[in-house]
């Protein structure tokens, strides 16, 4: 009897084929964990925490079957039964740990530094109900609680508990563990999250994500980036990130003494790597916790320096975190005075040198600063991104600190995003050039066949299947039907001025004007975007509003719409990622350059065999690098512009308002019909800000844009041609694997045993 028989008979007593798809994810789910359990743990001295305020992991069942290397004997017999893994996963919440790139990152190294045979923590919190589902309704965004947590979740409870100290309360923390397994390796790690027990939904506010902000004890992790903008919300986070950081440290401490560390050789045993600056409170708080065990503040704080490393996502000001010292002060006194120390031991260093203080002028503790004085690495996320932090942002700390900085490019993993996402791709690269791109990432093999008509028509057979699958997909998920002939041209990332969406709704009006005007498309165009707005972020949902309300435009013009067809999708997230990118022709990547720290997204698009159009901004100039100019479309200022423009005050929104391609695209967010079917209100502060005011220049480009769709589009009428260059992006994209990102981050900075090394590039 197969081991999947055996568990399903004891479980439920009867044979496969007469289970449920719920019983058979319940009996999965301890296949896994049972495996899990019996993996031998990580013996090596020195350990990873890599600390972040997310992990955007996804559905787990598949990825895990995947990576402990049982996935095609589960498949096959499922498939042998009558079931499909994919309707068994449908049984699975996608857990509620993240929101967006940067926790996707978190989750994406998790995979490759277990892969790699790293050991390695993940330290984060349980939150209950996450950022918030998004619904639509009268074409607006509403945000509900995202509930995941149920008996058949991942979780496993530990027996930890640390007692974490605020000003007005002390509380002990539970903490649940979910297992991360390694593609091919046979050592597991964790994801260590963090959670009270006294926490509880029943303080929302039916239907909303509304709750008593100061009711600490209830509310600490219900959700993920809780609305700071009142006073209450500030002091929200400060817990939350706290609560975080004082937990992974104790668990640090805890773990390294087992190891035999006697704490002042603690940076031999520990490095902590910080995912943006939601966990930089770590510093004064591991500070605290030496100098409380008998070490004094200066060589706790030097243990500190030489065992933290910090990875900044950012240079748009409003993400760099500052805290008021008063804000500390009231939720965390004891912090708040190391983190003077730390500033005053600074400013002793670096008389007069305002640019790099901890505390401001104003009072404020900045993290980022924090986190670089007292860390002994910082690094950018994409090659440009770096250099920016260097030339601009960061340049007083580049200054003082030239050898702090680094770069480490972005990755993702293989795993998720081809062998889970688009198993049919990965099956047809096995056949061309071997299964070891599965270990190696090395996919420039598969160039050889790039003038392989057989080779090109069966890749685009695989889009076709993809789109197929796309199309089941959304009619289930949101009762929406595309057509699997069309162009699917994709934007799906967080809704922000600056990934400027603004602008593929304005090339949509222009492209419905034409199609009114008769030129009607040689194939139809399906435009999909997916993004949650921040909830109190309200020109973000007027844009998702806007971009609804011309969907339905749209749908309701019968001229227009058996050629154009604008879908967003609802509450996207990893899920729907995975359905979305393996259908993607067009990878929309139109960030306003210099803003987008790297990006993922694009690699996704870039390894499923999508054509990216871009700014060149982030990872986008990497991806431009190999794949070469013939193959990806590029338009818009460059970094150096936009950053002269903001330091000049040098662009005037009006003077391409008024223009004569331009004035009618945007005015048509005003037209009666948007007006019927919109909200007037919301319409018209868009229209107010994009024509007054765009701060994030989504008009400086758009002429441009136009006009490199409309060829991209062209381009797409020579078939073979296309599916040729979207080979060649294939074939490049092994550099963006996250195992090479990790394998960076080991050689530079953590300097970890790893007892897998096979990386290419
Ligand atoms: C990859 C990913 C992101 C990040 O996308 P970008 O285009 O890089 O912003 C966000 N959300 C989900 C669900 C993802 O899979």
């Amino acid at each position: 009897m197969s081991r999947l028989e055996n568990y399903v008979l004891k479980a439920y007593n009867k044979p496969i084929r007469e289970c449920s798809d719920a019983e058979l994810y319940r009996v999965l789910l301890d296949l896994v964990k049972d495996l899990g359990d019996g993996l031998p743990k990580h013996t090596t001295k020195k350990k990873l925490y890599y600390f972040s305020a997310e992990f955007l992991i996804g559905k787990l069942l598949s990825n895990n079957l995947l990576n402990l290397g049982i996935y095609d004997e589960v498949n096959n017999e499922l498939i042998a039964n009558g079931k499909s893994l994919l309707d068994i996963e449908e049984a699975e919440n996608e857990p509620s740990l993240g929101n967006g790139g940067l926790g996707r990152l978190a989750a994406c190294f998790m995979d490759s530094i277990t892969t790699l045979g790293i050991n390695g923590d993940g330290i984060g919190l349980n939150y209950h109900f996450g950022l918030f589902q998004q619904v639509f309704k009268h074409n607006n965004q509403l945000a509900v609680p995202d509930p995941w947590i149920t008996e058949e979740s991942w979780l496993n409870r530990n027996e930890r508990r640390y007692q974490v100290k605020f000003k007005d309360y002390t509380f002990t923390s539970t903490l649940y563990d979910i297992d991360v397994f390694g593609y091919h390796h046979d050592k597991r790690n964790r994801l260590r999250l963090f959670d009270l027990e006294s926490v509880t939904g029943d303080i929302i506010e039916e239907g909303t994500i509304h709750f008593d902000k100061s009711n600490i004890e209830e509310n600490l992790t219900l959700f993920l980036y809780p609305d700071d903008s009142d006073h209450a919300g500030n002091l929200l986070r400060i817990y939350q990130q706290y609560f975080m950081v004082s937990n992974g440290a104790q668990l640090i401490i805890d773990e390294a003494l087992d190891r035999g560390s006697n704490l002042r050789d603690l940076a031999d045993y520990a490095v902590i790597q910080i995912n943006d600056t939601h966990p930089a409170l770590v510093i004064p708080e591991m500070v605290r916790l030496l100098t409380e065990r008998g070490l004094s503040f200066d060589e706790s704080v030097e243990i500190v320096r030489n065992m933290t490393a910090f990875t900044n996502h950012t240079i748009l000001s409003e993400a760099l975190e500052k805290w008021p010292m008063s804000d500390l002060d009231e939720v965390i006194p004891e912090i708040a005075k190391i983190i003077r120390r730390l500033d005053e031991k600074m400013k002793a260093e670096f008389p007069g040198n305002h640019a790099v203080a901890i505390i401001d002028g104003h009072g404020r503790a900045h993290m980022a600063h924090m986190a670089i004085h007292y860390g002994f690495s910082i690094n950018g996320v994409a090659r440009l991104h770096s250099d920016i932090l260097k030339d601009t942002e960061l340049r007083h700390f580049y200054d003082i600190y030239p050898d702090k900085f680094n770069n480490k490019t972005n990755g993702i993993t293989f795993r998720r995003w081809i062998m889970d996402a688009n198993p049919e791709l990965a099956d047809t690269l096995d056949s061309l050039i071997s299964p070891e791109w599965r270990d190696t990432a090395d996919l420039k093999p598969l160039l050889e066949y790039k003038d392989d008509k057989a080779v090109i028509t069966k890749l685009r057979a695989v889009k076709f299947n993809n789109k197929l699958r796309l199309k089941k997909h959304l009619k289930t998920s949101q009762g929406v039907d595309i057509n699997e002939h069309s162009i699917i041209d994709i934007q799906i990332k967080r809704i922000h001025e600056y990934k400027r969406q603004q602008m593929l709704a304005l090339y949509i009006i222009h492209k419905y004007f034409d199609i009114k005007n008769g030129n009607v498309p040689k194939t139809p165009i399906t435009i999909l975007f997916g993004g949650k707005a921040a909830n109190a972020y309200t020109i973000a949902r007027d844009i998702i509003h806007m971009i609804l309300t011309l969907s339905q435009i749209i749908d309701n013009d019968p001229e227009v719409s058996p050629h154009l067809k604008v879908v967003f999708v609802e509450n996207y997230n990893v899920t729907h990622a995975q359905y979305l990118i393996p259908a993607a022709d067009i990878s929309e990547q139109i960030s306003l350059a210099s803003k987008e720290a790297s990006g993922t997204g694009n690699m996704k698009f870039m390894l499923n065999g999508a054509l990216t159009l871009c700014t060149m901004d982030g990872a986008n100039v990497e991806i431009a690098e190999r794949v070469g100019q013939e193959n990806i479309y590029t338009f818009g200022r460059d970094s150096q512009d936009i950053v002269n423009l903001y330091a000049t005050n040098g662009y005037n929104a009006p003077d391409y308002y008024y223009r004569d391609r331009i004035k009618p695209l945007v005015d048509f967010i005003l037209s009666p019909g948007m007006l019927y079917l919109g909200d007037e209100e919301r319409l018209r502060r868009l229209h107010h800000d994009i024509s007054t005011k765009d701060y994030f220049m989504a008009l400086i480009d758009l002429e441009e844009f136009i006009d490199v769709k409309e060829k991209m589009y062209a381009d797409y009428e020579d078939h073979d041609n296309w599916s040729r260059r979207t080979l060649i992006n294939i074939a490049n994209a092994g550099y963006f694997s996250s195992d090479r990102t990790i394998n960076d981050y080991n050689r530079d900075i953590w300097h970890l045993e790893q007892e897998h090394q096979d990386i290419k590039e």
